[in-house]
Order: C-alpha cells, then sequence, then structure tokens
C-alpha cells in the first residue's frame, strides 16, 4: 500500500495570490512541474526508505543512503530544482522566497527525509552568500546551489543544545591564514553520506581567548574534501562520521556524530561573529521547517481523505448502509479540522515569506518563531488525527500514516525547539521596534474584521473575539516587570499558540474574501473552512487567556 501524495497546486495558487506573491501564473506553472516530480519520483522512496534507514560503516565512517536515494537526487540536481531560488548572480533561478517555501511543502510531503538534505545545503549557500568573503563564494556557492555538493550546519554538541553558547569545540589559527578545528558535532543531519562527492560544513567554534557565551563563537567552512585552486577535490580532511543515531522517525536522514581532529577550516567574516551570522539565517531555517510541518500536515490529510472514501464500517447515520466512513460527523469533523489547519498553515508560512521578500524584517522576525512552532505542533496534531480516521490500519506500518506522525515529531525539537521560539517570542520580538510589527498585525486583522459581509458575515464576530485576546494577551505580556519575568516565561507557549491560532484565522478569512473576489459569488469550500476554524478553533484559542496570564507561581510550587 503505497500512500498517495498529488501536489495541491490550485490550493497553493489560492494561497498565493492570497499573499499577494508576484506573478502568480508562473509560479504556479513551476509549482506544476515540481509537484508532479515530487509526486513522482520522491513520494515512492518515502515509505521504503524508511524501512531501510542508512547504512553506516564503523571502519570508513562511510554512510549509505537508502536503495534509490542517490539516483533521485541525481534526478533533482539534474532537472535544475536544488537552486531556483538562489541568486541569480551564483547560478540560481532567483525566484522569491514565498516560491521557495511552496517547494518545500511539497518536498517535505512527498518525502521529508529526502528534503533535509536540499534544505541545508541551500542554509549553506545562504550563509555563503550573505557573510562569505568573494573567494569562497566562487569556491563554493556555485556547486552548492546545483546541488553538485552538499551543505550541513554544525551547532549542536554533547553539552550545547539549546544553549549554543555553550559549544567547546576549538579552532585554532593554522599561521597561513585559515585555522584547524577539533571537537565533536552530535546529531548532524545529512553529516555524511553517498549522494554528493563533497560536503560543506558549516561550523560554530571557539577561537583561543574568546570571550564565553554567544560572544566569543565563529563561524567556519570545514570542506570534508579539500578543494584544490582549480577547483577539483583534493584530500580527505580531517572530519569524520563516527556514528549515526537510530531515531523515532526521519530513519532515511543520516543524522551524524561527527568528529573534527584538526581539520582544515576556513574563517567566515569576523571572529566572534558566528552567532551573529546565524541569527541572519535562522528566519529562512526556521520557515523551512515550519514548511516541513505543513508538507507531512498536507500528507497526512490527503492520506485521511482516500481512507475514508474506501473503508466501509458502521452504518452511516442519514444513509444508505454500506456507505463508506467519510459519512460519519466525527470523522468529517476530524477532516475538516485538519483541512482547516493545513490551510491556515499555509497562509501563514507564505505571509512569513513574503515579508522577507519584501525586506519587512519587523514582520518577518516577529511571524518567524510563530511559523516554526505553530506549523510544526499543528502538522504533529494532522498527522496524529490522519492515523486516528485510518483506525487500525492507521497503526500498521503498510499504510504508511505512522511514519507521518514519528517523522514530523522531531520538527517541534530542532531548529530551536518550540518552547524556545515562543520565549523568543515573548521576549525578544513583541517588544522590537516599540511593539510595532505586533500592532500592525492587529491592525491589519481588525480591518479584515470590517471586510466580512454577505455570507460572510459570521466570521466577523469570532475573528473580533480573537483580536481581542491577542490585544489583551499582548499588552498583559508588554507589561510584566523585569522582576516577574518567570510570570510572562510561563505564559509563552499558550500566548504563541493563540497567536498563531488568530492570525490562522484572519487569513483563513482573507482567504474566504480573495476567493470570493475570484467567482463573484460564495465559494463554499473557502467559506466552510473559514467558518468551521473561525467559529470552532480560533473560541478554543481564545480561552487560552487564563493559561497565558496565570504566572509561573503554580508552576514554582509544584514538587515534581
Ligand atoms: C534528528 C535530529 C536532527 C538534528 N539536526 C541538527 C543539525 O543538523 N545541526 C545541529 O547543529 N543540530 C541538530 N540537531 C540538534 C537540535 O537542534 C537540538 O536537539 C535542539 O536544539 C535541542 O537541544 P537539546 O537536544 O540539547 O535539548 P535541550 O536544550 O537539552 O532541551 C531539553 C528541554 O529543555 C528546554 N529548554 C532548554 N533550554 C531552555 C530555556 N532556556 N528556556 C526554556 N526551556 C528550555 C527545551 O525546550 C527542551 O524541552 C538535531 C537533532 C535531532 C534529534
Amino acid at each position: 500500500m503505497t500512500l498517495p501524495y498529488v501536489a495541491p497546486v490550485d490550493d497553493v495558487a489560492l494561497a498565493l495570490d492570497v499573499v499577494g506573491a508576484p506573478d502568480v501564473p508562473t509560479l504556479t506553472e513551476l509549482l506544476h512541474e515540481f509537484g508532479r516530480f515530487c509526486a513522482e519520483v520522491l513520494a515512492p522512496l518515502n515509505q521504503p526508505g524508511d524501512a531501510a534507514g542508512v547504512g553506516f560503516d564503523p571502519a570508513t565512517g562511510a554512510v549509505t543512503t537508502a536503495p534509490g536515494w542517490r539516483e533521485a537526487y541525481r534526478k533533482m540536481v539534474d532537472a535544475g530544482w536544488m537552486g531556483v531560488s538562489a541568486p541569480a548572480e551564483f547560478g540560481g533561478g532567483g525566484q522569491p522566497a514565498v516560491l521557495h517555501v511552496a517547494m518545500h511543502e511539497m518536498l517535505n510531503a512527498a518525502n521529508m527525509p529526502f528534503a533535509l538534505g536540499p534544505m541545508l545545503t541551500q542554509g549553506a549557500v545562504h550563509m555563503l552568500v550573505r557573510h562569505g568573503s568573494p573567494e569562497q563564494q566562487a569556491r563554493y556557492v556555485p556547486r552548492l546551489v546545483t546541488g553538485e555538493w552538499a551543505g550541513t550546519m554544525n551547532l549542536t554538541e554533547p553539552g550545547a543544545g539549546s544553549d549554543v553558547g555553550a559549544l567547546v569545540t576549538r579552532a585554532v589559527p593554522a599561521g597561513d591564514g585559515t585555522w584547524r578545528i577539533s571537537g565533536q558535532k552530535i546529531f548532524i543531519t545529512y553529516g555524511e553520506h553517498d549522494l554528493t562527492d563533497e560536503i560543506v560544513h558549516i561550523v560554530l567554534a571557539r577561537t583561543p581567548g574568546a570571550p564565553p557565551g554567544t560572544r566569543g563563537i565563529s563561524c567556519f567552512i570545514v570542506p570534508k574534501r579539500l578543494v584544490a585552486p582549480d577547483g577539483s577535490l583534493g584530500e580527505r580532511n580531517r572530519v569524520r562520521c563516527i556514528g549515526v543515531e537510530h531515531k523515532m522517525g526521519i530513519h532515511a536522514s543520516p543524522t551524524c556524530t561527527l568528529e573534527y581532529d584538526g581539520a582544515f577550516a576556513e574563517l567566515i567574516g569576523d571572529e566572534h561573529a558566528g552567532m551573529h551570522y546565524m541569527f541572519t539565517m535562522m528566519n529562512n531555517a526556521r520557515l523551512a521547517v515550519g514548511a516541513e510541518g505543513l508538507g507531512i500536515a498536507t500528507r497526512a490529510y490527503q492520506a485521511a481523505v482516500a481512507f475514508a472514501r474506501e473503508r466501509v464500517q458502521g452504518r452511516v447515520v442519514g444513509d444508505e448502509p454500506g456507505t463508506p466512513v467519510i459519512g460519519h460527523p466525527d470523522v468529517r469533523r476530524m477532516l475538516l479540522h485538519m483541512r482547516s489547519h493545513v490551510d491556515a498553515m499555509r497562509l501563514l508560512a507564505f505571509t512569513n515569506a513574503r515579508a522577507i521578500d519584501d525586506g519587512d524584517d519587523g514582520l518577518a522576525d516577529l511571524l518567524t518563531p510563530v511559523t516554526k512552532a505553530w506549523c510544526t505542533d499543528v502538522g504533529a496534531e494532522v498527522a496524529r488525527l490522519a492515523t486516528q480516521v485510518h483506525g487500525g490500519m492507521g497503526y500498521i506500518r503498510e499504510t504508511g500514516v505512522e511514519q507521518l506522525e514519528r517523522d514530523v515529531r522531531i520538527t517541534s525539537i530542532y531548529e530551536g525547539t518550540n518552547g524556545i521560539q515562543a520565549i523568543d517570542l515573548v521576549t525578544r520580538k513583541l517588544a522590537a521596534l516599540d511593539g510595532e510589527p505586533v500592532a500592525r498585525v492587529l491592525g491589519l486583522v481588525d480591518a479584515t474584521v470590517d471586510l466580512l459581509d454577505g455570507e460572510l458575515a459570521s466570521l466577523r464576530e469570532p475573528l473580533h473575539a480573537g483580536a481581542v485576546a491577542l490585544r489583551e494577551a499582548t499588552a498583559f505580556l508588554a507589561g510584566v516587570p523585569a522582576a516577574r519575568a518567570r510570570d510572562a516565561l510561563a505564559g509563552a507557549t499558550p500566548y504563541l499558540r493563540l497567536f498563531g491560532t488568530v492570525a490562522g484565522g484572519w487569513l483563513l478569512a482573507r482567504q474566504a474574501l480573495a476567493a470570493r473576489a475570484r467567482t463573484g459569488a460564495g465559494d463554499a469550500r473557502a467559506t466552510v473552512t473559514a467558518r468551521y476554524f473561525l467559529g470552532q478553533v480560533v473560541p478554543a484559542a481564545v480561552g487560552l487567556l487564563p493559561a497565558i496570564r496565570a504566572g509561573a507561581a503554580d508552576l514554582d510550587a509544584s514538587e515534581f
């Protein structure tokens, strides 16, 4: 049994329209083609990859990807899909971030463990384009853009996870302008593999005499093979994979422990500025992880609908005997819950990408933790519902939905846990630019309320109530004095949930308005989706207000 996947290009095109993406017809055409590639080439490898996992040879440190992976990767590179949104001056297609996110939705829906490789390579491109020297850019970027070479991100160490500032990997000058790195990095996604001859590791390390914490971190390029001046690949560098993790999900994505033993390294930019460089990449990387939650959710939704249309069980009240379970109100409730959240996630991620494309840093900075955490938490909930719709078969390997539930779970944890995202939102992003971005979002929600009339009039009251609650919660958190900082931290996660849900409701209302404008009449799908979400999901999120205001007293009084 293979899990179905058809790229939902019409839905994606409507969402692009709603967020005002440029030249939607051209983007849609590209997505049609890319969606077909994902469905035909990558989706069929997802379940076999989960079963096969990756191979590791302790004697050589070599990692082999699952059967079919290398051929699929080659096809992706040959078709030119890797560099679509990379800058044109480095051989990329120069397409906007919003297309990048739309492509990531499809890539992750088809095969998330595969998608992680290109995602990290694109992260390395981003880092080098923004902060590398012209020589480094010439040496590495064009071949990363095409996908001929792959990239990685090396932050985590045994004693440094959420607290990156605790890292102890050392870099010492070699005397010729280059550096030598020693230390151990853990959990490095695609840290070693057989898809490319070269892997360009972006590594955070500490130089001699560096100040403690994040202020003393520098950022380096460490190639797996040394690159000769003519661009050819030379001897192996002194970096080696010493183990791969056995994980709950994403079995086909190698998660590596890398040992650096005096490895050749090039400093990126200035010494001690490594954390600053990482921060400039974070919006893109976190948005890409949000797109992982979205992608898995779209696949899970499609699988649930396909199964519910076929499976016959129980008399559907009000219908003939022998009709499938999709007729049961409780099954329909799950499907509409899934679909409305998929649409809301997509609209939020695209809005975030549009802010990046517009150079609207204030809005992009505000939305990024929300997109990352809300889309991944909700993505996991949607995957869980897909298993539920399948009944007992959902728990059985061959249907493929339990894999989605396992695979999506990591997205709430890596690239900054969702707890850390909520804290970032509450302690940094709300106060940024004197609160202008969050006030602007609330103003946009109010403006949408005013536009809802006719068959959309019933959306007014719940959207207004959501905006009132979000405004109240925001004012409350802004008013918590520094001496009671633990109270704000205690409310951070429910606040992010409220923010994401109200933003989702706002964007679904806009989608219903856009669909109406397109057809000139009410659009049943968009209207019903918005009505469900605003009528049933937003009120539950408004109910989080007491949790946001509760403070840390009971948490601190608890014995664990
Ligand atoms: C499959 C996989 C792939 C990965 N890929 C990469 C990669 O490619 N490159 C890379 O560098 N890393 C990677 N990571 C590492 C990942 O980013 C970290 O695991 C993650 O950042 C969490 O760090 P940690 O595991 O040390 O958890 P911890 O930091 O120990 O967190 C434990 C708990 O404490 C909470 N917590 C910690 N600090 C705070 C705080 N200040 N306030 C409130 N709560 C807090 C966390 O939210 C969490 O609930 C990967 C991990 C996995 C499992």
